[in-house]
């Protein structure tokens, strides 16, 4: 692929990351101009891109040099480094910072009348998740012989839909597993969101010394929020 001079960074389109990563950037000087169905965004005051994409083809757009920065939920990007090792593909990139918003945790939850003294009773039971990879990695270091059950949606209808005895899903306050009758037993992970490189080795030096110029600007505004 052809290598333009600027700098491309991949960010959620529209989401739970979307407004946080577009402010940080906004907040470090970077002017942009978001026309809402565009993939791209071109700042008018840098030579920076923005590709506006789902947050699931984050990770391999940077670790694939499609890219040269990423915002992304460290759930996700763990997910997708297990995800391509099973497939034996590379996962080469750096985490530049871990940001102070996007915060979460990845929770094992039941329905509120199931009977649960912890993971062990799961055994040989189904789990629904988005996170299969993360979850069966947490299934192994817990001993426990449980299926996880794929789902990209609505997880949180799977015991009530019959498809599965419990799920694993990512939960802040609570609230969605509550309206659901579920009850949160196990946080498998925690979770913020991260500012991640592709290889180094493959940055020219015009691109690696902006980005030198964007980072302290970063720790600079996280400071001031602190
Ligand atoms: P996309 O359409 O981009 O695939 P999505 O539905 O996968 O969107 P969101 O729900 O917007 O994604 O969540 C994006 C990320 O936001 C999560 O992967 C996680 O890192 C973070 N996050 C923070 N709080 C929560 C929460 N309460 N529930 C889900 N994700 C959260
Ligand atoms: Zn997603």
């Amino acid at each position: 692929m052809s290598e333009s001079g600027r700098l491309r960074i991949a960010v959620q389109k529209s989401g739970r990351l979307s407004d946080d990563s577009i402010a940080l950037l906004k907040a470090i000087g970077i002017k942009l101009n978001i026309r809402d169905r565009l993939l791209i965004a071109h700042s008018t005051n840098q030579p920076i891109d923005l590709l506006r994409v789902r947050d699931d083809d984050i990770p391999g757009l940077v670790m694939d040099g499609v890219v040269d920065l990423g915002f992304i939920g460290e759930n996700e990007l763990e997910e997708k480094m297990l995800e391509r090792k099973a497939a034996g593909k590379a996962s080469e990139f750096e985490v530049l910072r871990r940001l102070d918003y996007g915060g979460c945790r990845l929770s094992i939850a039941v329905p509120k009348e199931a009977s649960y003294n912890g993971i062990g009773s799961l055994e040989k039971k189904r789990v629904a998740t988005t996170y299969p990879y993360l979850l069966e990695r947490y299934f192994a270091e817990q001993k426990v012989n449980a299926k996880a059950v794929m789902l990209t949606g609505s997880v949180e209808v799977a015991p009530r839909a019959g498809v599965a005895d419990a799920i694993c899903d990512l939960v802040s306050t609570g609230a969605t597993l509550e309206a659901n009758g579920l009850v949160e037993k196990d946080v498998i992970f925690r979770s913020k969101a991260v500012l991640i490189q592709r290889a180094d080795g493959d940055l020219s030096d015009e691109k690696l010394a902006l980005i030198n110029r964007l980072i302290p600007r970063i720790d600079g505004v996280m400071q001031a929020k602190e």
